[in-house]
């Protein structure tokens, strides 16, 4: 299957990303993209960039190198609770976000299976959140049917990360993990996302692993939003609210 959107990608302010929005645009085009999302670290991730960022999005082109820029945040899950690190009158305005689990200091709680799974399960009750981030790290155990309901009843999409999969990555057993997840997406029916969660600009839409993944489960084309615009628009702030505004 061509997958034509990124929908999970970094830049220099995020503080350990290593290129800007240009390099990103550029090898996203060079890559095949039509889409990407550059979905910044949130501010309470250690050297990434503070609400103002998120503010001035306006001055940013939203086409590059003939490709389509979705601009947004990955937030950080503080808690449990599901809360999250950015206000809700600026996130309502990201064209994109995703909501991740990362390591202390970014989540309170301890990881256990109870805290990962009502995290994920309470942050997708906050309706500008659109995307479910990297949620395959074997350190942060969860219950992947309370998971994938909780997706199917809040309309929000699951990721699939292709930097999870490098063998290089601290995550841990994200192949198993996803094997979990992608079967019970497919039994009920849910509808995933691909991201590259690229740090650098060379890795912008490469799907490499990801591809071969799905092969493997045998996961359905209708099923990837990531393979035509038009089946991801739905998921996304941008669009939710101009249909909202009509
Ligand atoms: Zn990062
Ligand atoms: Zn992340």
């Amino acid at each position: 299957m061509k997958i034509i959107a990124d929908t999970h990608a970094h830049t220099l302010v995020s503080g350990h990303a290593y290129s800007t929005i240009r390099e990103m645009a550029q090898f996203g085009a060079k890559n095949g993209l039509e889409y990407l999302a550059l979905t910044e670290h949130g501010p309470k991730m250690t050297g990434s960039c503070q609400d103002i960022y998120f503010m001035n999005f306006k001055v940013i082109p939203r086409e590059m190198y003939g490709i389509n820029l979705l601009l947004g945040i990955e937030l950080n899950i503080l808690n449990a609770d599901g809360e999250v690190d950015l206000p809700e009158p600026l996130l309502k305005k990201m064209d994109i976000s995703i909501a991740s689990i990362h390591t202390p200091p970014c989540f309170s709680d301890e990881f256990t299976i109870e805290n990962i799974t009502n995290a994920y399960v309470n942050v997708m009750k906050n309706p500008y959140v659109n995307i479910i981030g990297h949620p395959d790290d074997g350190r942060m155990p969860l219950d992947y049917e309370k998971l994938v309901k909780a997706a199917k009843e809040t309309g929000t999409l699951l990721e699939v990360n292709n930097s999870s999969l490098h063998p290089l990555s601290f995550r841990a057993n994200a192949k198993e993990n996803y094997k979990v997840m992608l079967d019970l997406c497919k039994q009920y029916e849910v509808p995933i996302t691909t991201g590259t969660d690229a740090h650098m600009d060379v890795e912008a839409g490469r799907f490499e692993s990801t591809q071969e993944l799905l092969k493997e489960c045998d996961f359905p084309e209708e099923l990837v939003v990531t393979t035509n615009f038009e089946k991801l628009k739905p998921y996304i702030n941008l669009y939710k609210q101009e249909s909202a505004a009509r």
